[in-house]
Formats: C-alpha cells, structure tokens, sequence
C-alpha cells in the first residue's frame, strides 16, 4: 500500500479525521473506522462486518462527505428500509450533510426535486431500495452521472439480504451485481452486522466482492448480558423480568407469532407497561405509528414479530427477550443486537422450553423448501438449541459461531465472559445418563408394545407412575417402565425431554408430536454415552441468584451516569430542550443528540460554545444550530429566571 503521509498532495482520506470531528463531533475513530475509511476514500472496495453499535455508518457516510468535498459527487446508499430512510436522512441533515431518500412515500413533486439536487450533484448522499434503483429511469439517472464523473460510491447496506443463507434474503439484491457490471471503477462498500462463514462467501460472490479488502470486527457485545431460563411460566417470568430489572425501560419483546404478539401486547399493557404491538399483519399506517412511538418516546416496550427490527437504531434500548425461539443463531444474535447500541448496560434475556425445540423443529420439517434447504436450516437450528442447553459461556459459544475465539482463550482453557447467566452463576449439572435411558427406553415400548408412538404429557405420566384413563386404556400399567422415574417432578422430566429433543436423542413427529427415537439414541440405551444435563434448577433460586448479580452489573453498567444532584437537573433539561427539537423537526430524539452527549454536556456544564464543542457528539453544524439553546439551558437551570 502506499504510504499516505509520505505523499505531498493531500489525499481525499488525509482529510477524514478532521472531517470527523467538525461533522460528526467525535474526537477520534473507532479501532477498525479509520482503516475502513482511509481505504474507501482512496477509492477501495470495501466489505465491512461489524456488529450493531460498532459505528458502519460512519464507515460509508465519512468517505461520501470527503469525496463529495473532492469533486466527486453523490454516494448512493442502498438499504431495504424504506420505513427508516427518513429518520436516516434526518440526521444526516442534522449533522449539516445534503443527503435525500427516494422511495414510494414521496409525492411525485418531491421526488422531481430530489431527482433534480442529484443530478446538479448537489447531494452528498441519496438513499434508496434495490427494487428503485434497478429501474429504468434510476438508472438512467445513474448513467447521467457516472459520465460526469459525479457517481461517487455505492454504499450496500446489509449485505447479507442478497445471501439465502441469511435470514433476511431479499430476491431484488441479487440484481445490485448490475451495479458493478454498469459502473465498474465506482468504488463499493458493502456493510452488514451479521455473517457467518458462509453469509461472507455468499456476499463476496453474488455482489462480485472478490477484490474486496474485508474489514472483520470483533461480533463481541461486551454490553449485553446473555440469560435463557427455563420457561415455566413465561408470562409470570417476563414480568419478573421486567418489573425488577427494567422497569421504564425501552425493549423489544420477540414473539413467534402474530397473535402471541398481540396478546402479550394486551397484558403488559394491563400491568400497566407501556407496550405497543408490531407485526406484518397490522395496517401499514399502525407499523409506522408504532414505530415512531418507539423511536421518539421513552421507555416504550414493543412486543413484535421479527418483522420488527432491521435497521432501527435507537440507542437506548435496554433489553431484548424472546419468548419464543427464534429459527438460529444469526437470527438471535442480531435480534438481541438492538439491545444497548449505545455502550450503556443491556439485557438479552430469553425463555425457552420443550414446546420451542418441537414447534421450531415443526416449522422446518412441514416448510414446502427444498430438502438442501431443510437440512441447512436444522443444522442452524441444533446450533442455537446447543447454545440454549449450554453450561458454559454463552458469549464464547456465540463468537465462536461466528468464527470468533472469545477473549484469546487457549485451548482447554474454559472462557469466562462475566456477563452472561452462565458465568455470572454456574448451573450445576447432573449426570443425567440413567434418565435419558428410562425416557428412550419407555419410548422404544411405547412403540412395541402400541405399535405408535405417543407425546411428552403421557410419556412422563407413565415414567412418574402416574395412572390416568390414557395410560389404562392403553394398558401402559403393564410396562416395565411405568413408575421407574417417579423420583424426578414433572417440571424435571421436562426438562430431561427437552433436553434430548435439543440435543438430537429423540425427535417428535406427525399432529401430535408423538415422540420417536433418533438414529443416535441407540447409544445411549446401550450405555455408551453418557448425557450430562443442566440441573432443572428451581424458579425461585435463580431469580435470587440471578438478582443479584444484576444489582451488581447494573451498578457498574450506570456508572457513567452518576451525575449527582445538579448534574441530573440539567440532564433533566436538557432532555426536555431536546424533545421540543425533536417534536418540532419531526425526528426522533436521538438523532438531535444522544443521550450519552446530553449526559456529557449536563456533567460537565460548558459555559461557552468553546467549550460546549469539546463535547463528543457535538460538530460545527450542531453548535451552530443549538450551541447558544443549550447554554441558555444550562444557565436556566443553574439561575432559573425570575417568574413574576
Ligand atoms: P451500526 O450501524 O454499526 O449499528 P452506528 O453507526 O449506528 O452503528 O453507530 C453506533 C453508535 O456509535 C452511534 O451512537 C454512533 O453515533 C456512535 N459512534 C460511531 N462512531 C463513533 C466514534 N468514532 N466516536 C464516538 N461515537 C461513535
Ligand atoms: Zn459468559
């Protein structure tokens, strides 16, 4: 590579870190942004992984303003969220940059006046989806200024929607290779924040990548604590959950299904939370209200399928659960990646029991998909029931999915997070070898002794010796099994099935889920492998155990906000400053500022604009903007004005 500094002209990239800190207020780069950067100024192609909250965005849009400065016209951004592009652009326009969105919500005269700053090259950047830009006229626009020299770069935003291996494919991106064949020496930056092995290679290969440098960050979300518990009662459980630990609090509560949503929704809502539903199935003019409830209020809790989600950059959300299980890894790890973009403490908490791995087990078996494709999806599958069955470091187990060693660990060496549920308090584990024989071999009598097999309800019945008219009628009295387990509760037999069906022993089958044994089950009944389980451990220890541990790490999660008296007088005002704003430019509030600036202006009370500029988050258009409003808000709190 050539050495920068040694060259005498400046360079489009010697320009970046200046340019970082008058547009977008931050004192410096973030560990991978600066290479990123320097590379695609200079006109690199580039794929970028990062994890959400590791700061893309500065990644594509740095490059577009310094290369717009150069003379070299519009960045075109693609992304699939149309919903979002205005809250996008938005802040864009807050920093002081040009930058539009071109999507079916404009009225025509709107869109003739967009297309016509784009075409003056006066934007800097201009947001679109796939499905717009591969038409005809976008096009043609798109021809006009590659041949003046004004198509600056095309940023693809959540790359891994062109992989089917992701959960997000999105057909029309399989047509952006176009782009590349029109505009070949147009350097590209495609950004995404998840990606495993084969997402990559998918991405490198059908957005013709190969020549790309590949930017990997670490997928680590230090912030986010990681629990699963064992579902009971799940609504008892996500109530705990809430009310203890997040109580005002913003969240997202992940549902499998559009009526679980709505539900859940009522009865949060019932208890007084301030919850709203998401799902595809409401009227699109609800989705957006419900979005923008949660994007500009504080402390709104969506109860949401996962329609709900991609793109949304709020900040401050502080938990993500599931209720229910999600289809694999990549899903989970960037549904509970909303949680705590900001740095600030943050929960992933999900219940999960012997009813997911069945339904989701279901969902793949009964999907008219191809057989390739079914095997693909229960090997993800097994994946993220492996991680939910865990004793160890759910983190470490998380990274290494993702190709990722967790905090250098050697071989051997078990990793220790320290912010997982895990970690924080070992589950004990029992030698569970004697019971999974008794549930395989009360299976393997079910099916010689009825010819058919039968479900997890009277399978335990029979183990525990319970008599009911179903275990008369099918004379299941009589087996050598009935009453060999009656030393383990039901809540424990539960668990032990559970726990077989995840790891792949036994699998149910047909309407209702009548229990079968797997290929591999044949070893544990002949005593050849030993089955080490999670200790069904009772509700109520844990969520001692589990409370106090939070007092701890919440404790340490806020230390940046201890601001003492004063401190969150101002907060306080600031806060209110800021609403107004927000109310008043039809954006939300973190896009005015972020909490974490707000935080920093009320701890340290700048008195001039000096001063106030020092703060991170605060650039030359801000100060401009809203540099003499906030000190007069600072001095309002400080000596609050006579009202007579
Ligand atoms: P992503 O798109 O990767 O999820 P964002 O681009 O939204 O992440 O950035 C996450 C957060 O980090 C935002 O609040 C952003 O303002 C902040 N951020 C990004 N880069 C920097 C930086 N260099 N210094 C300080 N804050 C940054
Ligand atoms: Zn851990």
């Amino acid at each position: 590579m050539v050495d920068v500094a040694s060259s005498c002209e400046p360079t489009v990239a010697d320009a970046a870190l200046p340019l970082l800190r008058e547009v977008f207020g931050y004192e410096a780069f973030r560990e991978p942004q600066r290479a990123i950067v320097e590379h695609v100024c200079a006109g690199g192609d580039a794929l970028v992984l990062m994890p959400t909250g590791g700061g893309k965005s500065v990644c594509y849009q740095l490059p577009a303003i310094a290369r717009h400065r150069a003379g070299r016209g519009v960045t075109l951004v693609v992304s699939p969220l149309i919903a979002l592009m205005h809250d996008q652009v938005g802040a864009l326009e807050e920093l002081g940059v040009h930058a539009a969105f071109l999507n079916s919500t404009l009225e025509s005269d709107e869109a003739r006046q967009i297309e016509r700053e784009l075409l003056a090259g006066r934007l800097v950047l201009l947001y679109a989806a796939p499905e717009r830009i591969l038409t005809p006229r976008f096009l043609a626009m798109l021809d006009s200024l590659h041949e003046r020299g004004l198509l600056s770069l095309v940023a693809i935003d959540e790359a891994h929607c062109v992989s089917q291996w992701g959960h997000d494919f999105r057909e029309e991106y399989l047509g952006l290779s176009q782009l590349h064949e029109r505009f070949a020496e147009v350097p590209r930056i495609a950004l995404t924040a998840t990606a495993d092995a084969h997402t990559r290679a998918d991405i490198v290969q059908r957005l013709a990548l190969a020549g790309a440098r590949q930017f990997v960050s670490s997928f680590d979300r230090p912030n986010i604590r990681y629990t699963i518990v064992e579902k009971d009662d799940a609504r008892a459980q996500l109530r705990r959950f809430i009310e203890d630990e997040h109580a005002g609090d913003a969240g997202i509560v992940y549902c499998g299904s559009r009526r679980k949503v709505e539900e859940i929704a009522a009865w949060l809502c019932s208890l007084g939370v301030g919850a709203l539903p998401y799902h595809a199935g409401l009227d699109a003019a609800v989705r957006r209200a419900h979005q923008d409830r949660f994007l500009r209020d504080d402390g709104i809790v969506m109860v949401a399928t996962i329609a709900f989600g991609m793109g949304i950059d709020k900040p401050d959300v502080r938990f993500v659960a599931h209720l229910d299980l999600p289809k694999n890894i990549e899903g989970y790890y960037q549904e509970t990646g909303r949680a705590g973009r900001d740095g600030a403490a943050a929960d992933a908490w999900m219940t999960y029991g012997l009813a997911d791995v069945v339904n989701q087990r279901r969902m793949i078996d009964d999907s008219v998909a191809g057989d390739d494709f079914k095997r693909i999806q229960r090997g993800k599958l097994d994946a993220l029931l492996a991680l939910a069955e865990a004793h160890d470091c759910r983190r470490a187990r998380l990274l290494a999915y993702f190709g990722e060693t967790y905090g250098g660990c050697e071989a051997g060496v078990r990793a220790h997070c320290g912010n997982c549920d895990n970690c924080l308090s070992p589950p004990q584990t029992w030698d569970a070898t004697e019971a999974a024989r008794k549930a395989l071999s009360c299976i393997y009598r079910f099916h010689r002794h009825s010819g058919i097999g039968f479900g997890a309800g009277h399978l335990i019945d029979v183990l525990r010796g319970k008599h009911s008219d179903k275990t008369a009628q099918h004379g299941h009295e009589a087996l050598s099994t009935f009453g060999v387990g009656a030393e383990l509760s039901e809540a424990q037999w539960r668990g032990v099935l559970r726990q077989l069906l995840a790891l792949g022993y036994v699998q149910a089958q047909g309407e209702f889920n009548t229990l079968q044994l797997t290929p591999a089950a044949r070893a544990v009944l002949r005593g050849e492998v030993a089955i080490v389980l999670r200790e069904p451990r009772a509700a109520p220890a844990r969520r001692r155990r589990g409370g106090e541990a939070r007092a701890l790490g919440s404790a340490a999660g806020r230390a940046d906000l201890a601001l003492g008296e004063a401190g969150e007088a101002r907060f306080a005002a600031l806060r209110q400053w800021r609403s107004a704003v927000a109310r008043e430019h039809n954006l939300p509030a973190y896009v005015v500022f972020h909490d974490a600036t707000l935080q920093q202006m009320a701890q340290h009370a700048p008195a001039t604009l000096d001063a106030l500029a020092r703060v991170s988050g605060v650039g030359v258009k801000k100060l401009e903007a809203y540099g003499e409003a906030i000190l007069r808000v600072l001095r309002e709190v400080e000596a609050p004005a006579d009202r007579a």
